[in-house]
């Protein structure tokens, strides 16, 4: 997408830029590129980037600004200074950490993303009558109708035309681009929903209200006569929220693309460096090794890791994870503190003995998690921040779960739902827990990032597991759906990663059956012990937790038609939507290492890029097996009902 920024040459005047050459939109606020020739060529590639020599000739520095945001970029020679301290993130609380500490033995690239540099009073300035005066109202030049930069230039407009109009001096076409104009910023800022409510509030917030008061659930549209009304009921009562409660907020990212383009394959080389570098220090059993061996396929099996590392699936598909993605090494976290942390968070996962909320489903979690990110090319979109928040929270995202829902909580008055107010009882736990796990010193696998990455990661870890609350299903689907439909959709990272672990989540129906299946029957197996839960203190029985009246292959058919397919579709769009401009660099670019995937159209054109989706399959024959089984059961409920209903024949004369 074009959009416009500023150069400026630190510590001269202000020049100005049309940004075809974005920066990353990466939230991550400083990555160093070591100038390989990978990311010296890319990061050399990009254009109209003013440098500035420094007075001791060792530093190349130069400020762009872009959408309200400025980043510093500064080149040091071998052995050469570093980026200046005072831009550096501030240091996190004790330990200190030895970051930047030492000068690289290599050139080094810095870009350090400061504080935005819109203020509230700078971006809704009333614009004076000198302004208004110097405004050149030509339509042809303007920011792009999604960008901060273009609500402002809206605003000035509409001021600029009511002058004139009181004036009477206003000729009809311009009158009329002017406002055509706005009115399709004003659109876009109604349909960007997924904006964090802080900035929506200062842009829109009556079209936000209207948003908001607009929720209804798109169970509606699931025909009435399709689905049992049982499994409808329950459908309603997990996938859908009551109440339409607020949004949650997280930093507003800019949504720049094209120097996170420019320097990726700087990333992916950096990153498969540091995988192959990393001194795995935990040692792995042979049989743990054999079976991580099909970490990459879709269909990994769990189980299997499960009895090959002794039931403790998380400490070693975490660590191996962790490491591969060179986290470890990134974000300087100690060995046996991440072992620490994992232990502990295995030991979460099997306090309430759950069948199916336990440390298998977070492996299973992570593991598709992984797949996602590997197999589509989607860890070349985000940060190594992002990609750390990712894993972990997908690790601990049901970290203590009580193996009873939400509405057990609520309904039984635990002292979870107290202390949540009833509202996303479990997730909000499971996150808090987990950050109380890392309180502990010995577990802090977070000692060593800077404020604001652990600010960043924290943020991204409430988002992405408070996403994977079930009453809000319907609504994150709505919401990629609607972004997704926009000429130009730019997708929020915090946002992509919530549904991609949403996905992940509901995501054993898209497996094989085998593992389908005994998913499923684990599931069954903890709602039924909730019935019993239930039926115990007299409270009505949640849907599928009564053990002897529950439609086992129609609920299963239902999850499958109306919740699992649907989020696979909208993901895979999302993944095509933000990896095929990706794809289409790259296929200019000379580095290529990344797992991309296209079908084999013949056609080159982006637009036809496609990601591989084995779920598809898994989902279509696991349905069918299910239909067999309904149908047959069915018709053992028919005969059942038969001879309930058939009258003993009677002796009397
Ligand atoms: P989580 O509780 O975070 O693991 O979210 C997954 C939720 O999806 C479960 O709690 C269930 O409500 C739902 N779910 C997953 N698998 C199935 C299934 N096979 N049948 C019905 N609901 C399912
Ligand atoms: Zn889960």
């Amino acid at each position: 997408m074009m959009r416009r920024g500023k150069v400026l040459l630190e510590g001269s005047r202000q020049g100005s830029v049309d940004g075809k050459t974005n920066v990353a939109n990466d939230k991550e606020l400083v990555h160093k590129c070591h100038s390989d020739p990978g990311g010296g060529r890319a990061l050399g590639a990009a254009p109209r980037t003013h440098r500035h020599r420094s007075a001791s000739g060792a530093t190349r520095k130069c400020v762009l600004t872009l959408d309200g945001y400025s980043y510093v970029i500064v080149a040091s020679p071998p052995g050469g200074a570093t980026a200046p301290r005072e831009e550096a993130p501030p240091r996190p609380p004790p330990p200190p950490a030895p970051r930047n500490g030492t000068p690289p033995k290599q050139g080094a690239l810095t870009i350090v993303r400061r504080s935005s540099s819109r203020s509230k009073a700078e971006s809704c300035p009333t614009p004076t009558d000198e302004q208004l005066d110097s405004l050149d109202l030509d339509t042809e030049h303007l920011p792009a109708v999604d960008t901060p930069d273009a609500c402002d230039k809206a605003a000035l407009r509409l001021r600029y035309l009511l002058r004139q109009l009181n004036r009477g001096e206003i000729s009809a076409e311009t009158l009329q681009k002017n406002l055509q104009y706005a009115a399709k910023v004003l659109e876009a800022v109604y349909i960007d929903e997924t904006k964090p409510a802080v900035a929506r509030q200062q842009s829109a917030p009556t079209l936000v209200f209207r948003r908001l008061a607009d929720e209804d659930d798109e169970l509606s549209e699931v025909q009435p006569d399709a689905v049992p009304p049982e499994v409808r009921e329950w459908l309603a009562s997990t996938f859908t929220r009551q109440l339409a409660t607020a949004k949650r907020k997280s930093d507003e990212k800019p949504k720049f693309r094209s120097v996170a383009h420019a320097i990726r394959a700087g990333i992916f080389v950096d990153r498969i460096y540091r995988r192959v570098t990393s001194t795995a220090l935990m040692q792995f059993p042979q049989d743990v090794i054999r079976v991580l061996k099909t970490l990459d396929e879709w269909s990994f099996d769990v189980f299997a890791l499960h009895e090959a590392s002794g039931g403790a699936p998380v400490k070693y598909l975490g660590y191996e994870l962790l490491n591969r993605y060179g986290m470890i090494h990134k974000f300087k976290v100690p060995p046996t503190t991440l072992e620490n942390f994992l232990n502990r968070i295995e030991e979460g996962y099997c306090k309430f003995h759950n069948p199916y909320h336990n440390n298998l489903h977070a492996a299973d979690v992570a593991q598709t998690v992984h797949y996602m990110l590997c197999q589509t090319g989607l860890m070349n979109w985000l940060s190594d921040l992002e990609i750390f928040a990712t894993l972990v929270a997908a690790v601990v995202h049901d970290y203590e779960h009580t193996g009873t829902t939400n509405n057990f909580h609520v309904m039984s008055g635990s002292d979870t739902a107290l202390l949540y107010n009833d509202r996303a009882v479990l997730e909000n736990h499971h996150i808090s827990a987990a950050f109380r796990l890392m309180r502990d010193e010995e577990c802090n696998l977070l000692q060593n990032l800077s404020r604001e990455e652990f600010r960043e990661f924290r943020t991204l870890v409430i988002d992405m597991v408070l996403a994977t609350d079930m009453s809000f299903h319907f609504q994150q689907l709505k919401n990629m759906r609607s972004l997704l439909s926009l000429a130009e959709p730019t997708v929020d990272k915090s946002k992509a990663a919530s549904l991609i672990l949403h996905c992940c989540d509901i995501s054993h129906p898209a497996k094989r059956w085998d593992l389908h299946h005994r998913w499923t029957m684990s599931l069954l197996d903890e709602f039924f012990l909730q019935g019993d839960k239930e039926r115990d203190l007299g409270l009505p029985f949640s849907p599928l937790c009564d053990r002897n009246n529950t439609l086992v292959a129609e609920s299963q058919i239902g999850f499958i038609e109306f919740i699992v397919e649907p989020s696979m579709g909208v993901c895979a769009d999302m993944l095509e939507c933000i990896l095929g401009p990706l794809h289409s660099s790259s296929k200019n670019s000379t580095s290529s290492a990344e797992p991309i995937n296209e079908e084999s159209t013949g056609n080159e054109n982006s637009s036809k890029f496609k990601i591989r989706k084995p779920w598809v399959a898994c989902l279509s024959d696991n349905k069918k097996i299910w239909k067999e089984q309904a149908a047959k059961d069915a018709e053992a409920r028919a005969k059942q009902e038969e001879e309930n209903n058939s009258v003993p024949p009677t002796t009397e004369e």
